[in-house]
Formats: structure tokens, C-alpha cells, sequence
């Protein structure tokens, strides 16, 4: 498997046009000469050499949701399978080890949603979580400070999860909220002490762009095009994987249009974002530090999450070299996370078992 790099990015387009105006060209060679050089080398110009680029890049898109979003396993893949279990055992089978790195340190939550708390289903305006999995993440609340680190846009996941006494970074982490004890506040989050929003000026170009994706990907059946308000989500779930790369490319030529929003790929998503750095991980750092973890070996943070992009909150735990990161996934996949879940029915049995562990260390601190 190979990690990559699927935002298409102004350094990227640079990049390019760098390595074709320097590779293996006689150092004396003036830039026009030189571009002569090489597209008589090469045979076509550099535009259309861009453009290939440009189209290998979908394909890349293309191939790396097909490998994020399986829909079988291969008796051959079953090998590979065991190997990769060995460095991402289950969170259930390893808990007590958890539990032990965790011993005398305040446990703090960060959970993604969409194929986390919840199962990934064909319309993502239906992506409703369990009665049970709602018990339970209350509970977990309860118990320890716990955030929503999700994609999606601050009301739909509020409407989703309904639970008032959480964090919530919405949007990939550009739009953060903490909680509150005001019960008319359940019903809507409106009351909500808005804590960071570090892309607020991007908004006006999110819509603009979200309007032009509507038309642009209206003719593809099955397209959904999501506005999160600080970033959008085109959905291939619901599309014949025929029409994925006539779909990409529609999405590739928009974003052409707008250097300051860039374009990554989750499973079954393509979603685009403001160019800032700011992301999951950065999320994660920002909410520690607002609890008042920042320089805490106190703190255990733990991070359950199924996508890409939950990978740089992954990254930023490894480098702190605290708590761990959890990857829901049932098939193996490259990803800095220390353990697994396979699917959400075990996100709710592993914190599940988080909560009953607490209450039996109330009553028994020592064993906390
Ligand atoms: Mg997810």
C-alpha cells in the first residue's frame, strides 16, 4: 500500500511546472530553450503535459477511494490481513494494556463520526447513530471531557449526535464549539460558546464554489455535493463507480478556478477546503490546550476515527507520544493509528467498557 498526497495544491501545480523547466536540461540552456528541449523530448507541451498530470492525479483520487472504500475481501488478501493486525491489534483484545498507559492520567475523547459512531449509508443525510451508541457516548461524557472531530458542518452533526455536553469540532476542526449545561440548549445548539473559527473568511468563496458544484455535478446520477459551511464534500456513494472519474475531473476543473481551496479524498468523498493549515490534528492540539493539556503528561487523549483524514490527528498523538490513536477499519490500511476497531458495533463495545471501567474505579480507586 502506498500512502499519497491527494490535495491538489498551488505548491503542487508549482511543483510541476519547476521539475519540467529543470529536469535534465543543459545547464546553459535559457528557460525557452530549454522548454523547447524538452517538449521536443517529451513530444507534447507543457501544458498538455500538465493536463496528463492533472488527469493521472483523478485517477489517483480514483484508485485510492476504491481502495478506501472496499466492498469485499479476497480470500489472497487474507495474508496481508493477519500481518497488518499484528502492528494494529484490536482495541478490545489489547483494552487492558490501554488501560494500564492510561492508569493515573485524564482520559480525553476525540471521536470522528461518519463510520465511527456511526455506519457509513448510502444517503449521508441519513448517517443516524444507534440509541444505544447515543446511551453510551453519553455516558463516555460524563466520564470524560469528549469531542466530535468530523467533517461535517457544526448543525447537521449536533442534529445527528443531540448531545449538548460535548466539544465539537466541526467542518475538519475550522469551526469548534465547547458545551453547556443549558437545557434548552439540547435542542439546538444555537447557545453554544463558538471557540475557534480559523477560516471565517473563506466563507463566501465556499459558497460561491458550492453553488457552481451543484450545476457543474447535477448531470452525474447520484451526485451530492454537502456544504459544511468552512469546507464541502462531493459524494460518490450513491454513483455507478462507472461515472467516479467523470465526476472527479468535473470537481478538479471547478477547483482550478480557486488556488485558495484545495481538494483531498476520503472514502467515497472528495472534499475541498480552504488552504490554511488547519486540519484534525491541529483540532485536537487546540482543544487539548483549551482544557488545559497543553504541556500535561497528565492527559490520554484517545482518537477513534476511520478516515484519512483522522491520520493527522493520528500523526499529532505519535508525536507527542501520548494516548493513542484508534483506526475503525475492517480491512488493512496504511495509517498511523496503534489500534483497531472494525466497525462502529466495536467503537460502542470498546467505550462501553471505558465507562463501566470508570464507575468500578470510583468505587475501587485503586484500580484506577
Ligand atoms: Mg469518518
Amino acid at each position: 500500500m502506498t500512502k499519497q498526497n491527494n490535495a491538489v495544491t498551488p505548491e503542487f501545480k508549482s511543483c510541476i511546472n519547476n521539475l519540467i523547466s529543470t529536469v535534465v536540461l543543459p545547464s546553459a540552456a535559457t528557460v525557452p530553450e530549454s522548454m523547447a528541449l524538452i517538449n521536443g523530448f517529451l513530444g507534447f507541451s507543457r501544458k498538455n503535459f500538465t493536463k496528463r498530470l492533472e488527469e493521472s492525479k483523478v485517477n489517483a483520487w480514483i484508485d485510492s477511494m476504491r481502495a478506501a472504500s472496499p466492498t469485499r475481501v479476497k480470500s489472497s488478501e487474507n495474508q496481508e490481513k493477519c500481518s497488518w493486525i499484528l502492528y494494529h491489534p484490536s482495541a478490545l483484545k489489547l483494552f487492558d494494556q490501554i488501560l494500564y498507559s492510561a492508569k493515573r492520567k485524564q482520559i480525553v475523547f476525540f471521536l470522528d463520526y461518519d463510520g465511527t459512531l456511526s455506519p457509513i449509508v448510502a444517503d449521508p443525510e441519513k448517517a443516524f447513530m444507534t440509541r444505544k451508541m447515543r446511551a453510551t457516548l453519553k455516558d463516555i461524557a460524563r466520564n470524560f471531557p469528549t469531542a466530535i472531530v468530523t467533517g461535517r458542518c457544526r448543525e447537521k452533526v449536533f442534529n445527528f449526535v443531540k448531545l449538548a455536553e460535548l466539544y465539537y469540532a466541526a467542518s475538519h476542526g475550522m469551526d469548534i464549539m465547547g458545551p453547556t449545561k443549558n437545557r434548552s440548549a439540547e435542542k439546538s445548539n444555537v447557545n453554544k460558546a463558538v471557540l475557534f473559527q480559523p477560516a471565517s473568511q473563506y466563507l463566501p468563496m465556499i459558497d460561491e464554489v458550492y453553488k457552481i458544484l451543484l450545476e457543474k455535478t447535477k448531470s452525474v446520477s447520484g451526485a451530492k455535493v454537502e456544504n459544511n459551511k468552512f469546507c464541502l464534500s462531493v459524494h460518490f456513494r450513491c454513483v455507478d463507480e462507472k461515472s467516479w472519474a467523470p465526476l472527479a475531473e468535473k470537481v478538479r476543473l471547478v477547483l482550478n478556478e480557486y488556488p485558495k481551496l484545495k481538494l483531498t479524498q476520503g472514502r467515497k468523498v472528495l472534499e475541498i477546503r480552504p488552504t490554511i493549515k488547519w486540519d484534525k490534528g491541529k483540532a485536537l492540539e487546540f482543544l487539548l490546550e483549551s482544557l488545559g493539556y497543553k504541556n500535561s503528561n497528565d492527559v490520554f487523549p484517545i482518537y477513534i476515527g476511520d478516515d484519512r483524514t483522522d491520520e493527522d490527528a493520528f500523526k499529532v498523538l505519535r508525536r507527542r507520544g501520548q494516548g493513542v490513536g484508534i483506526l475503525v477499519s475492517s480491512v488493512p490500511k496504511e495509517t498511523d493509528a496503534s489500534y483497531t476497531l472494525q466497525d462502529p458495533s466495536e467503537v460502542e463495545h470498546f467505550l462501553r467498557r471505558l465507562v463501566e471501567w470508570k464507575r468500578s474505579s470510583i468505587v475501587n480507586p485503586t484500580s484506577a
